[in-house]
Order: C-alpha cells, then sequence, then structure tokens
C-alpha cells in the first residue's frame, strides 16, 4: 500500500538525538543506554527521583529551571533543579516524620499545582509508592481506586477532599494521612497542611538504597471487565524516560518543554514529570485547561522548543483554523509530539500549515510505561501512522493460536495484535493484586497490548482499533463496567450496557443503554436524572453523554452483556458472531 510522506528537510540545529534510524536500532542496548543515568550514590541502587533531580544538582546544572509554573490566574513560579531537590527532600522528610514507610502508597490528587510535582518526588525519594489520582474524576472512581491501592497518604487540596473523599473516607481505614494544599477544614483528625508541614521539615535529606525492581508509581487504567487495573512500575523505568525523551521526544540542554497532559494519567506522570527532567530542560506546566488562545499564549511567552500534546486538542484548534495563529511567535517551537489517541493523518499535515511543523504520533499505554513506537525528528513521517518502534524495543504483529500460542505475521498490511517482545525497563511489573490477568497479558515471551495495528512493507505501524471493548474518549481510557457500575447504583436501573461511539472531535463518545426495573418510566426526565446521577458519581470526563432506553439488553448465555453487538446495531454494522447470544433476546425495542 502506497502512503503519502512528509519528507524530513536536512537536520536542524540541534542536529536530532536519533539521526539514522537503522543505524541506531542495531547499535542500541539498554544495558549502554544505563549510562544516561547515575544510580544512587556508593552504587545504592536507582531511584526515580534522584535521576529526575539531585542527579543535576551534583553534576552542577543545579541552577537550570527545573520547573516553570503557570497558573490559572496569571501567577507565576519557577523552580530550578536546586530548589526542586530541597523541596522534595523536605516532603521525603515530612513523609517520614509522619511515619510513612517505604513501599507504602501515596495519593496525589490536585490540578496541576507545583505541591503536585513536589510530593511526586519527595514521596520517591521515600521510596514510597506514588499513585496519581485524575482530579476530575467523581468521588467514586477517585475512592475506588484509593480503596484498591490501599492508600496510606493522600496529598489533595482542601475543596477537592472537601467534594470528592470525606463523605466516602470509612472507605479508606488505611488512609492515615491527608496533606492539603490549603486551609485545613476544621476537626479533621489526620488532615495536616502542607505548609507547615513541609516548611518544618529539613532540605537535605540522604536516600535510602533503593532497589531498581521495586515498585514506584502505581497507576490505574481501565479494563473491559472488573475494577481498573492498577499497573505497577518499578523505578528501573526511569531508563525508558531517559531514552525516549531524547529519542522520542528529541530533548536536548535548554530546551523549554511542555505536555499538556494530566498527571492523573500516565502521559502527564511519565512525559509530565519525569522524562523532561530526566533529561534536564525546562518543563513547562500550565495549570488552566485547554483553550487555544491560552495555549498558543504559553507557546509564544514561554518560548516552548518541544510540544507533547494529543489529538482531541490538535482537532479543536483545528476547527479554530490556522488563522488563530497569526501574529504568534513561534519561532523558539522545533519539534511537536501527539499521543493518546489516533491521530488523523489531515492534524498531522495541519501541523505543517499552521505551526510550520508536522505532528509527530506516538504510541504507547499504562502497562508499558513509555513511548514504545514513535514518528522520529530525523525520519520522514507517513501521516496517520504511529511511527516505527523505538530502538531497544522489538514490536510484532501477532495472531493468538486456539492452542494458547502466537503466530508472528511477518506479511505486510494485515491486521492482527500489536505485541511487543519482553522485557523492557519501563515494562509494568504487575496489576495489584490480580496475577492470574497480569500473566495473561504475556505469551511466549511477547506483551500482548490489547490493540489492533499492521505494519507496512517498510516497518511502519499503523493503529487499526482496540481488541477489547474499552473507550477512549478525549484520551481518557474508559473502562465500560466502570460506567455500568454506577449506572447500576441507581434504582431504576436493572441492566445497563456502556460502549463508545465514533466522535469527530472527541475521537469517542460514552454512550450508555439501559433497561429499567419494573414500575420505571423511560423518557426525558429519567433520562436526564440518570445523565446526572452518573456525572456525580463517576465525573464529566467519564460518565455517559448519551443514554438509551431499551426493554432489555442482549446477553450472552452466560448472561454477559454483548457491549459489541450494542455497537454494531448502534452504528448499522454487520452483526458478526451471534451464535453466543441468549435465544430469547429481542430485538431493538427503544424507548
Ligand atoms: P492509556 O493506557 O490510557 O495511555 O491508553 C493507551 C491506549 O490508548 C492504547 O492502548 C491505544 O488504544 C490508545 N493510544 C495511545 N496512543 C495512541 C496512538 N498514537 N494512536 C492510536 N491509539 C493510541
Amino acid at each position: 500500500m502506497e502512503h503519502a510522506r512528509i519528507h524530513k528537510p536536512a537536520p536542524t540545529q540541534p542536529p536530532p538525538h536519533l539521526l539514522d534510524y537503522e543505524a541506531t536500532v542495531a547499535q542500541f542496548s539498554w544495558v549502554q543506554a544505563a549510562a544516561l543515568l547515575d544510580g544512587l550514590p556508593g552504587g545504592a541502587g536507582l531511584n526515580m527521583a534522584y535521576e529526575a533531580v539531585d542527579r543535576h544538582v551534583k553534576h552542577g546544572r543545579g541552577h537550570r529551571t527545573a520547573i516553570r509554573w503557570l497558573g490559572k490566574n496569571g501567577e507565576r513560579q519557577s523552580l530550578s533543579y536546586t530548589e526542586l531537590a530541597r523541596a522534595s527532600n523536605q516532603f521525603a522528610n515530612a513523609l517520614e516524620g509522619l511515619g510513612v514507610l517505604p513501599g507504602e502508597r501515596v495519593f496525589v490528587l490536585m490540578g496541576r499545582l507545583p505541591e503536585l510535582y513536589v510530593a511526586v518526588l519527595g514521596a520517591l525519594k521515600a521510596r514510597c509508592v506514588v499513585s496519581p489520582l485524575f482530579s476530575a474524576f467523581g468521588p467514586e472512581p477517585i475512592v475506588t481506586r484509593a480503596e484498591m491501592g490501599d492508600a496510606r497518604v493522600l496529598v489533595t487540596t482542601p475543596e477537592l477532599y472537601q467534594r470528592k473523599v470525606r463523605d466516602l473516607r470509612e472507605r479508606l481505614p488505611g488512609l492515615k494521612h491527608v496533606i492539603v494544599v490549603g486551609a485545613v477544614p476544621a476537626d479533621e483528625p489526620g488532615v495536616h497542611p502542607w505548609g507547615a508541614l513541609v516548611s518544618a521539615a529539613s532540605t537535605r535529606y540522604t536516600m535510602a538504597p533503593t532497589d531498581p525492581e521495586s515498585t514506584a508509581l502505581l497507576h490505574f487504567t481501565s479494563g473491559t471487565t472488573g475494577r481498573p487495573k492498577g499497573v505497577e512500575h518499578a523505578h528501573a523505568a526511569v531508563l525508558a524516560h531517559a531514552v525516549t525523551g531524547r529519542y522520542a521526544l528529541d530533548l536536548h540542554d535548554g530546551d523549554v518543554f511542555w505536555c499538556t497532559a494530566d498527571p492523573g494519567w500516565v502521559t502527564g506522570t511519565s512525559y509530565g514529570i519525569l522524562a523532561p527532567l530526566v533529561c534536564g530542560v525546562t518543563n513547562v506546566v500550565v495549570e488552566a485547561e485547554f483553550d487555544a488562545q491560552t495555549w498558543y499564549g504559553v507557546l509564544q511567552s514561554e518560548r516552548v522548543t518541544v510540544w507533547y500534546t494529543a489529538p482531541t486538542a490538535i482537532r479543536m484548534m483545528m476547527k479554530l483554523g490556522a488563522d488563530a495563529l497569526k501574529g504568534v511567535d513561534l519561532s523558539a517551537l522545533r519539534f511537536m509530539a501527539s499521543v493518546g489517541e489516533p491521530l488523523n493523518p489531515e492534524a498531522v499535515v495541519w501541523g505543517l500549515e499552521a505551526f510550520g511543523l508536522p505532528f509527530h504520533d506516538n504510541w504507547w499505554q499504562t502497562e508499558t510505561g513509555g513511548i514504545m513506537v514513535s514518528n522520529y525528528a530525523a525520519m520522514d513521517i507517513k501521516p496517520g501512522s504511529m511511527g516505527k518502534p523505538l530502538p531497544g524495543i522489538t514490536a510484532a504483529v501477532v495472531r493468538r493460536l486456539a492452542d494458547g500460542c502466537l503466530e508472528l505475521i511477518d506479511a505486510p498490511d494485515v491486521d492482527g495484535e500489536l505485541a511487543l517482545k519482553t522485557p523492557w525497563p519501563s515494562m509494568m511489573r504487575a496489576y495489584l493484586h490480580e496475577d492470574e490477568r497480569y500473566r495473561k497479558c504475556f505469551v511466549d515471551g511477547w506483551y500482548l497490548t490489547g490493540d489492533l495495528a499492521h505494519r507496512d512493507a517498510d516497518g511502519y505501524y499503523w493503529f487499526v482499533g482496540r481488541a477489547d471493548d474499552v473507550i477512549k474518549s478525549s484520551g481518557h481510557l474508559i473502562g465500560p463496567f466502570e460506567v455500568e457500575s454506577a449506572l447500576m447504583e441507581h434504582p431504576a436501573v436493572a441492566e445497563a450496557g456502556v460502549i463508545g461511539l465514533p466522535d469527530p472531535m472527541a475521537g469517542e463518545v460514552v454512550k450508555a443503554f439501559v433497561a429499567l426495573k419494573p414500575g420505571y418510566e423511560a423518557g426525558e426526565p429519567l433520562r436526564r436524572e440518570l445523565l446526572g446521577h452518573a456525572r456525580k458519581r463517576l465525573g464529566a470526563a467519564v460518565a455517559p453523554k448519551q443514554i438509551d432506553f431499551r426493554d432489555n439488553l442482549p446477553k450472552t448465555r452466560s448472561g454477559k452483556i454483548m457491549r459489541r453487538l450494542l455497537k454494531a446495531r448502534e452504528l448499522g454494522l454487520p452483526e458478526g458472531d451471534l451464535s453466543t447470544l441468549e435465544s430469547d433476546e429481542k430485538k431493538g425495542g427503544s424507548t
């Protein structure tokens, strides 16, 4: 199949780290790449926070700006690497002062405030496991995750604590300390003000030996069934952050980098905190939510050189048109990348028209811990393709056979499941409390990603779709089961089935089908009530945007709702294999 190409001009200044893809792949070894990092002094292991912050201080780069924070009301704050080292030391000391032990879990729930960055790095120094939560989640997803992860500490704001956690706190008996950035709500035992706690702590902290294989991060992601999956990453993952920061994002000394993702999602942690700091660049943090004009203002005023964003935002900017960029000084911008959902070919090309640069799509997921497939700065882009595997990563398109083995598909342009050869430093080490689920992801030495893809004759990978029912809406991965469970909590709901519908802006939107219990009347008032109920429980990012009533939902004989069939019927697509469909299932029945 012939695809359009965007040919790369001769290398610009600074020349890309990855100039010759084939040669780099041939030479690369993770063992040699480890020279990018120091390890803890005295051979005491490897700690993400040390590599991200203190290493730069040790090498005389402490004066450089680590974080440049832009508040939503126009405030600004800069933290040098030295200041960030001291502030995170204080937080590590504060945790120890509270008696928090290595391995215990510190959850962070807040908007993009400077304290979030300090808390993550300080908790890593104290060898706690950091679990970031998305602050736009509703109470249910937040408390479910904190409960699953047995949160010992929660770092949050008074407002988020009050609105999202307090009423459900009895579900978190292990939560001993809530550290709030702001005024402490009165009469709350175990609630500490950030300011007093941290300012009383020493700015010096000696990191204890850290096993590179010990757990550093716990990220929750969604599956098709059951509760969210808690994905565990080891301190060793920091090597993948260093390598991808150089090769996939082409970060150089002196760069001003901006990742627009929220740290509540894996991109916002791996690339909104760790990779830029490990690479020693200035990390721009913007507290405000998306607004095209604000974003253009940030690109200009901060002289952003490398920008990492997402397709939904790019599509929204496209809608506004390239004219909105007239007069914006983008002379500093050198490289633009995108992740999280399929990036339409038109969006890549639009980048050229509007910014004078193409967007470089890359692919990865919570489980991979870092970018795995990417379009590189010096490589031609085929718009619509995710690019080629990172040096050090072997990818393949595979088919699962009936005997449980894998068949590697060698032929180009044939769809199959995207698989990655194990291991690599940022590969997930476990699904929290779910060994069996974890084991099932690996076959014959390959990690199966759950994504469908094909590879073309030139070795570029193309995303085809998900192999499961998980929904991607505005870049957020949403588990249908979590949404169905929240709907089922409403007294009127007998059954719920949730699917993603294609949407030109958000990629997919969440749609629910609901069958009611006897005595309840389907109609606009109840639809509105259910939409409101789901929004309150789950938060706007996760709640369904549409609800339809059905007399009953299609189920397998074992009683599982056939979401695929709901989707096929909704979109007028072929219904596929119906052999497992419950025989008395009545078709249609929309109310
Ligand atoms: P998450 O674990 O939330 O980061 O979501 C990972 C999933 O997002 C992947 O398994 C893909 O389904 C999707 N995804 C991520 N990046 C891309 C991309 N560049 N193109 C298409 N889908 C993507």
